[in-house]
């Protein structure tokens, strides 16, 4: 494949993020900060490429966590922004570091909120609640914090409106990357559900979800969204986005090992579906390549496998419109969120390098990895 992040000349596999694309995106961001007010995080459990931190700090309010380690991460590497964090539960342990660092703090629960409480009294940290509104337009219940028996936030039901001494805000995170119609209708919901306890509080934080940095998002209606509970209740609104911060500006770039037959042509490649890109099977999806078609499409097509022994490590079917040689470069689309911070070693396999592309064609390696990267865990 002839192509820019396949020219390159760095040992596959490896990950490239194009600094211009991680740019563009955050420009996107900060014209809806500018004109709402809203500010806006970047939720590190998709994208924790702290090298980009300086850069991102520029745009954004801060990071938001979801453990101590990541709330750790935000608060070193973008020194001087908002850190936030929200778990399903605290230790005893870990929120006694978690108050020295954080700014906000939201709980999952009444129980949590009474069981911590008291620490954070004569601090400045900033207490709130996450809700679940019992509405999401999501349709696959791994992805979806409102499915029957969720855990995911305080229902309506379940809320204690007598314990909110302390508490300044609401947090809530229904969505997964969709647009902002149905973030609309959820802040309806919200507001019909748990607006009489907005009265009085500081801010409202949105969670992420929203796709705000693809090409058909509707920009405008996320700003009448954010305008409607600010103006209603006067409140400080917070987005805290993963996915559109760094939404389709990284590649995985791999190498086509070996080529078989078993009823249809297999390509064999140096990366992993199952170590180097989880979400391939746990969501799942089939990722987009450079150059290819659906399978058919084209004259030539092929399954992608990957080096590892779990047979079902596919990574999925492609068409090209010449035949694959072994040494041929595949370029995999949209690699930088929900890869790195979830891959893995298992069976041995190394993680690939990561990559910057930066704004003047310079090429920096961010990291390598070895074998003491596998021993080290074990
Ligand atoms: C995952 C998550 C986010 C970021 O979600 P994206 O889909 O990546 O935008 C934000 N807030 C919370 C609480 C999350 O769990």
């Amino acid at each position: 494949m002839k192509n820019k992040y396949a020219d390159l000349k760095c040992k596959t596999p490896f990950y490239i993020v194009d600094e211009a694309l991680i740019i563009k995106n955050l420009e996107i961001l900060k014209r809806v900060s500018r004109r709402t007010g809203a500010k806006i995080l970047l939720a590190q459990k998709a994208f924790s490429m702290y090298s980009l931190y300086p850069l991102i700090s520029e745009y954004l309010s801060g990071t938001t966590a979801s453990s101590l380690f990541e709330a750790r991460l935000g608060y070193e590497e973008m020194r001087g922004s908002e850190t936030h964090i929200y778990a399903p539960a605290f230790s005893d342990d870990d929120f006694d570091e978690i108050i020295k660092i954080c700014d906000h703090i939201v709980f999952n629960s009444f129980s949590q909120w009474d069981r911590h409480k008291k620490k954070v009294k004569d601090t400045n940290v900033e207490c709130g609640i996450r809700i679940n509104p019992e509405y999401s337009e999501i349709e696959t219940d791994i992805y979806n914090p409102c499915f029957t028996g969720s855990r995911m936030g305080v229902t309506p039901a379940n809320f204690i409106s007598d314990d909110l001494e302390g508490i300044s805000g609401l947090h809530f995170h229904t969505m997964c990357e969709q647009n902002s119609d149905v973030l609309y209708r959820t802040v309806m919901e919200v507001d019909k559900k748990f607006g009489k306890y907005l009265e009085g509080m500081k801010w409202l934080n949105y969670g992420g979800g929203h796709h705000i940095t693809r090409d058909d998002y509707d920009v405008d209606m996320l700003c009448r969204s954010i305008e409607y509970m600010r103006d209603k209740y006067n409140l400080q609104i917070y987005l805290e986005p993963g996915e559109a911060v760094a939404l389709n500006s990284g590649f995985l770039v791999s190498e086509v090992m070996d080529i078989m037959n078993n009823g249809i042509d297999i390509a064999i490649l140096d990366t992993s579906a199952a170590c180097h890109m989880p979400d391939v099977l746990e969501m799942p999806y089939r990722p987009n390549v450079i150059g290819s078609g659906q399978p058919g499409e084209k004259p030539y097509t092929y399954r992608f496998g990957g080096p590892t022994c779990l047979a079902g490590d596919i990574i999925g079917d492609y068409s090209f419109d010449k035949p694959l040689n072994v040494d041929d470069r595949i370029v995999f689309c949209d690699m930088a969120i929900y890869s790195m911070v979830k891959n893995n070693t298992f069976n041995g396999i190394n993680l690939p390098s990561i990559q910057l592309l930066h704004t003047d064609g310079t090429v920096e390696t961010i990291k390598t990895f070895g074998y003491d990267d596998f021993k080290s865990r074990l």
